[in-house]
């Protein structure tokens, strides 16, 4: 209990957080909004009496004894729905408010999260229920809150009403609705649990489905002929979800329509009440129009009122989803001593590193020690698997390894904040990112802080042979490149790896990492670009991975690894000498050039 006080006390913190003027106007908004219809009974009462008095009086009663209480009605009537309209309108924009102040939360924990959460499907699951909810549970406290509160009151007033006719009938009006309430109650545990339980298989499932939307697979799907084979996986899993879903609200709808006839027996025995204390003289009309409008009025603030009660609870559930994500650790962090790293001027010592990706039954990177002189070219070769680019996150210090450290400088990493450290880092990754984004904006986003920096990004382009290729395009680099929006030129992949590439050169930082920079470049760049390795990363520290050979040898010094250790290492004369797994992967990859 004290732990969902505590989950409402922070989300309505949110709600105001995020615009406390709206916030402020829709809960008076929703106060005056309650009081309307109670005036709305008090003065029909009043006409009603009028007409009756009217119609039954010998003595004729002028016009305008009627017209100012119909009058009166009809004001209030138009100040009840055009508060109706106003409040919609506030509720909308006071939503939309918390919905950008909420997703800014996400996003923001998003980034700044390890990098190592990507790894774990429970950390998916956390996000997609947390998205879920975010943009809006806030909200729904908050409101769920200011009904509670409205209801309370106008129940107060509209019970002693009631009261003042018959005390059974209020006790009556209140009992009927407690089948209700705990039907919702009940129903609430049930489905929160059966959706966080689903939560894999909703992911599951919207995954099929981009995966027959989505641009990447389109391609390959038309070609292997995977649609129909993809919309059967999709049914499976979307309809595993929610069938059961559906079973679970058809259980509560046959329970909600015989809570209903408790409602409706209410609603007989006053009604039968009300007509016969009218009939006996007990009653004006104008007494039984108020009493009978106030009764179903009741019905609506009492159902209202315990609505608000279950919403809450249910929101209790919900809220926790968000939280758990915004609350989400970040390991990855600056330990004390905090050091602020500054342009490498010696070297990076890697000292006996391991690591295991979560989930993994086997050690990705196995006590592996080297070091990096400033100024080396190294590269890092090894078959598929062997651990290159999870040693280059290490380096970056995109994950933490289990053991061993990581020296910058004589420095620990460890007490480096990640994103200071990573700064004097610049890598082309593998699985580079592709911006549909303006061609030049693609290239800044190197370095996004350096503002005025066209004739840079243009020397980038250059050493990368992509000038000539943006320069070319309708308005150069301006350009939308991809194929997502409008007015925008869809590049070749090997176009793509220059941008890519000249990303990463037009970054000023000391480390330049290059996975696999060239997989997808013709000949004559791949030529161009390595003949001139050394000039264009002009004299930075650099590490090249590389499956091609030809690329290595222009190496420095050459590191090989195996199985996730160095097998070995040494320039590249040194290791086709010594015949170990370099030199029977030169040769065999040469052999095919050479036949
Ligand atoms: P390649 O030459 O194919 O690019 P690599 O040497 O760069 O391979 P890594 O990508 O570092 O190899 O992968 C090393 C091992 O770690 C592989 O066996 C792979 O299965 C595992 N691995 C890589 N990424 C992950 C991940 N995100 N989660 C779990 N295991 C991973």
């Amino acid at each position: 209990m004290k732990k969902k006080i505590n989950l409402f006390r922070e989300s309505l913190r949110l709600v105001w957080n995020s615009s406390p003027g709206w916030t402020f106007t829709n809960i008076v908004m929703s106060v005056l909004r309650s009081i309307f219809p109670l005036i709305l009974i008090w003065l029909l009462k009043g006409v009603v009496d009028v007409i009756t008095k009217a119609t039954t009086s010998a003595h004729p009663i002028s016009d305008i004894n009627v017209v100012w209480p119909v009058l009166a009605v009809v004001i209030v009537w138009f100040l009840d729905e055009a508060s109706s309209d106003f409040s919609n309108y506030v509720r909308k924009k006071q939503a939309l408010k918390l919905e950008i102040y909420m997703y800014s939360l996400l996003h923001s924990k998003s980034i700044k999260l390890d990098l190592i959460n990507f790894e774990r499907p429970e950390y998916f699951d956390c996000l997609s229920r947390a998205t879920r909810e975010a943009p809006w549970r806030p909200n729904s406290i908050l409101n769920n809150m200011v009904s509670l509160l409205r209801g309370l009151l106008s129940l107060l007033l509209i019970a002693g009403l009631i009261l003042t006719l018959n005390w059974t009938l209020a006790v009556l009006l209140l009992v009927a609705n407690i089948p209700g309430i705990w039907l919702r109650l009940y129903y609430a545990d049930i489905l929160y649990n059966f959706q966080r339980q689903q939560t894999p298989e909703a992911r599951k499932s919207a995954y099929f489905n981009w995966l027959l939307t989505g641009d990447r697979p389109s391609r390959e799907l038309r070609l292997f002929g995977l649609g129909n084979y993809f919309i059967s996986l999709f049914k499976q899993s979307f309809l595993k979800q929610k069938e059961e879903e559906i079973n679970i609200i058809r259980r509560r709808t046959v329970i909600e329509l015989i809570s209903n006839l408790f409602k409706a027996s209410a609603l007989l025995i006053t009604l039968l009440f009300i007509a016969r204390q009218t009939i006996n003289g007990k009653l004006t009309l104008g007494q039984m129009t108020m009493y009978l409008l106030a009764f179903r009025q009741g019905m609506i603030y009492i159902k209202d009122l315990f609505g608000a009660l279950a919403g809450l609870y249910e929101d209790g559930l919900f809220i926790g989803d968000t939280f758990e994500f915004l609350n989400l650790k970040e390991n990855v962090t600056a330990a004390e001593p905090v050091i602020v790293p500054s342009s490498l001027k010696k070297k990076i010592v890697v000292e006996n590193l391991s690591f295991t990706y979560p989930g993994n039954n086997f050690t990705t990177i196995n006590n592996v020690s080297f070091e990096i002189k400033k100024g080396e070219i190294i590269a890092l070769v090894g078959p598929n698997g062997a651990g290159k680019s999870t040693l280059v996150r290490l380096l970056c210090r995109l994950y933490d390894p289990d053991s061993g450290k990581v020296k910058y400088d004589g420095n620990e990493i460890r007490n480096m904040d990640p994103e200071e450290y990573r700064k004097h880092f610049s890598v082309v990754f593998q699985d580079f990112m592709l911006y549909n984004l303006p061609a030049g904006e693609n290239i800044r986003m190197g370095n996004i802080e350096e503002k005025s920096s066209g004739s840079k990004i243009k020397a980038s382009a250059t050493t990368t042979g992509i000038h000539d290729l943006i320069n070319s395009l309708p308005n150069g680099y301006e350009t939308v490149i991809g194929n997502l929006f409008d007015d925008s030129r869809e590049l070749s992949w090997g176009e793509w790896q220059k941008i890519a590439l000249a990303r990463a050169l037009f970054r000023d930082a000391p480390v330049l990492i290059l996975d696999e920079p060239s997989s997808a470049l013709d000949a004559d760049t791949e030529h161009d670009i390595f003949s001139r390795f050394r000039e264009i990363v002009k004299g930075r520290t650099s590490i090249l991975i590389s499956h091609r050979f030809t690329n290595v040898t222009l190496a420095d010094r050459i590191i090989v690894l195996d199985k996730g250790s160095i097998a070995e290492t040494g320039t590249h004369e040194e290791l086709m000498k010594s015949g170990g797994l370099y030199f029977k992967m030169f040769t065999k990859q040469s052999s095919r050039f050479n036949k």
